[in-house]
Order: structure tokens, then sequence, then C-alpha cells
């Protein structure tokens, strides 16, 4: 009789991480799971991320900031760089507990010609010069498009990007080879409705996601027009 193979330590740890991360993401409402979801694109899904929601409880993005943190830090780190509102809100988090007490700055995105381009605001440039150590950070990670644009703005600049902290990672994301900590990897099974198991079963769909972008619009106000 042969003994069961022992798993791999680190996948092992990984698996657990990723648990208590899916359920850290769940209570906060941003993460539903073993539902049948229609996505916008018309495809249906299991699992579906409500990426505002993401950074929505202090308590919970000081903590997986944190976990990020204590991953890169036995690397010196000077700058903790991101783009976007939830990656800025997480990216604080992550520096506030990094032992090397880097500074964090922001890129903003934009289009240009069609493409998406990402910015450095000035004021922040002398702070990414080429002796600088760059730690970037993404909240989810879809396509990888951001961050390989903020990977080539940092070597730009002639600095080194020290990894790639994030906390969900899909699984097919290329990032140029970069070290990649995300606390969660995972790709949903995407189906198209025809070949949809969960539609053969007769499980009901949940449009809710797609319609709440059609019928809701967010609160917006304007300054009055000068008479
Ligand atoms: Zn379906």
């Amino acid at each position: 009789m042969s003994a069961t193979p022992r798993k791999d330590p680190v996948a092992v740890e990984a698996e657990v991480r990723e648990k208590i991360h899916l359920e850290i993401l769940k209570r906060t409402g941003a993460y539903h799971a073993n539902d049948h979801v229609l996505l916008p694109s018309g495809q249906h899904t299991t699992e579906y991320i409500e990426k505002t929601l993401v950074t929505m409880e202090p308590s919970f993005t000081e903590g997986l900031g944190a976990v990020i943190a204590k991953h890169f830090a036995q690397w010196p780190v000077d700058v903790v760089l991101s783009t976007g509102p939830g990656a800025l809100i997480l990216s604080h988090c992550v520096a506030r507990a990094h032992p090397s007490r880097p500074v964090v700055v922001y890129g903003t995105k934009g289009l240009s010609g069609g493409k998406r381009r990402v910015s450095l605001p000035v004021e922040f440039q002398r702070l990414i010069r080429p002796s600088s150590k760059v730690l970037l950070v993404e909240d989810l990670v879809s396509t990888g498009s951001t961050l390989n644009l903020l990977i080539n703005l940092v070597e730009q600049l002639g600095a080194q990007v020290v990894g790639v902290g994030c906390l969900w990672r899909r699984t097919s994301v290329d990032l140029s080879g970069r070290p990649v900590f995300s606390l969660v990897s995972r790709d949903f099974p995407t189906y198209d409705p025809d070949a949809c198991p969960l539609c053969k079963k007769g499980v009901p769909l949940n449009e809710e996601f797609v319609r709440r972008r059609h019928a809701r619009r967010p609160s917006s106000i304007q300054e009055p027009k000068a008479p």
C-alpha cells in the first residue's frame, strides 16, 4: 500500500490563502460564488466580482495590504505605484505595512487616440529615479494591460520593478515574467448560453448585475451654470 503523496507545501499555502481571501471578499459583498450570472458580454458564469466594492471595508483592506507587504518585506521598496481608486487605497495599505516605509504614488489613466495610457503627475516624477525600486499594486488584474503600461512607465524612467502585488489575478494574465504575488489567482469559467451547463440544468439566470448597469445611473451633481 503506498502512502498518499504529500502536496507541495507552497501550493497548500496558496490554496489556504486563496480560501481565506475569497471568504473576505465574500463578506465585503464584492464576490459572488455558486451562482448563474449573466455577464455584460452575454456569456454566463458561476462567479462574479464587483470591483468597486473590493476595497470598501478599511479593516479588510488593511489586512489584505499587510499580507502583500509581508510577501515583499524581504526586498527593499522605495515607491509603491498604482493607478485607479481601488488600487490606490490598497497601495496605501501595502506601503503602510512594508518595512522599507516606501512612498505612495499613482498614475492617472486615460485614453489617447483610442489607446489606453497611464501618466505620472509631474510632482511624482522626481520620486521614480534610475536607482528606485518600485512595487506595483493592483486590486483586480483581468487583462494585465494597465500593469504592463505601469511596468513600461517605470522602466522608461530607468527604475526597477521589484514585483507586482494584487488581490485577484486571472491566471491567464502575462506580466512579462515579473514576480507576481496575488491573494487569489483564479479564472472564472465563462460559457456561451448554448453551451452553459447551468442553463442545461435549469438553474435560474441571475441578470441582476447586467440589469443594474442598464437601469441605474450613478448619482451626480453639477455646479449651476453661470447666469
Ligand atoms: Zn447559463
